[in-house]
């Protein structure tokens, strides 16, 4: 049973008819892992372009990390810049271009296992404010996917997603489908819904991330179908990626307002449909 985490909220697909998608990023990298850029340059670049809420993801792949003792020194200066942000009461008086972000150090978190078993210490488990679970090397193959026939690598990618939609240590899934997108074959979508069913079945967020699905709009109406929650990463390595996982998100839904203003004859026969 997952533990209920309420400082993590997510976007209900519901709700894109109701409210503006927020001004989120749930999916950085840092000089800690594979990014470019420092957490201060990141955090500044982020409040500069309106961001309300920043998720930091870093790779926990010994290759991917600054040094086999990274983890230590990452989590000083989360702290340090924790410290410098304003104090709650101070945010609410500060004017809009000032007002506070809210920034979450968290980790992306590749499975080891189709079994639940995932690469992070016992230190990290323990810390970390958001578990990012992806698939990146399929367990027990590497990264050979571009080598495998193109129905093993959908098998495998399948079957580690759904190990990480029923696993509770999970906030959000990480690009799904996208490694077997990138680089072996098209995963079906048929697929990406059978996660999406179980992952919102166990209140476990899926990731919608421009940099891997493209278009993002079919994956949206699968997440719409089941009233996934939805988490925005634009898996950001540089600054200017910061927000573009929410801003497509925005874009789509404004399109779709546009439609049903353009094709009011649609509402209507859906309006017939439901009485
Ligand atoms: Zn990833
Ligand atoms: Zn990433």
């Amino acid at each position: 049973m997952k533990l209920p985490r309420p400082h993590l909220p997510f976007f209900a697909a519901d709700d894109m008819d109701k409210r503006p998608f927020p001004a989120w990023e749930y999916h950085v990298h840092s000089l800690f892992s594979d990014g470019s850029s420092s957490l201060a340059t990141l955090i500044n670049h982020a409040r500069t372009q309106g961001i309300t809420r920043l998720i930091f993801t870093e790779h926990t792949e010994p290759d991917l990390v600054d040094g086999p003792d990274w983890f230590k020194p990452y989590w000083r200066e989360a702290t340090r810049l924790r410290l410098l942000e304003k104090p709650p009461e101070k945010r609410k008086k500060a004017s809009s271009s000032t007002k506070g972000m809210e920034i979450l150090f968290g980790l992306e978190v590749p499975i080891t296992d189709f079994g639940g078993g995932l690469l992070m210490s016992a230190e990290m488990a323990e810390k970390a404010e958001f578990i990012l679970g992806a698939v990146h090397a399929y367990p027990g193959y590497g990264w050979t996917m571009g080598d495998l026939p193109p129905e093993q690598a959908i098998e495998l990618e399948f079957k580690g997603l759904m190990a990480l939609a029923e696993n509770p240590r999970i906030d959000a899934i990480a690009h799904p489908g996208g490694i077997c997108e990138k680089f072996a074959a098209p995963f079906p979508l048929s697929l990406f819904e059978e996660v999406v069913r179980k992952a919102t079945s166990n209140g476990i967020a899926i990731e919608l991330n421009p940099a891997y699905q493209e278009p993002l709009a079919p994956y949206l109406a699968v997440c719409r179908r089941h009233n996934a929650l939805i988490s925005p990463g634009s898996n950001v390595h540089h600054l200017e990626q910061i927000g573009r996982a929410s801003h497509e998100l925005s874009t789509l839904q404004n399109k779709s307002t546009l439609d049903r203003h353009r094709h009011p004859q649609h509402q209507r026969v859906r309006a017939a449909c439901k009485n």
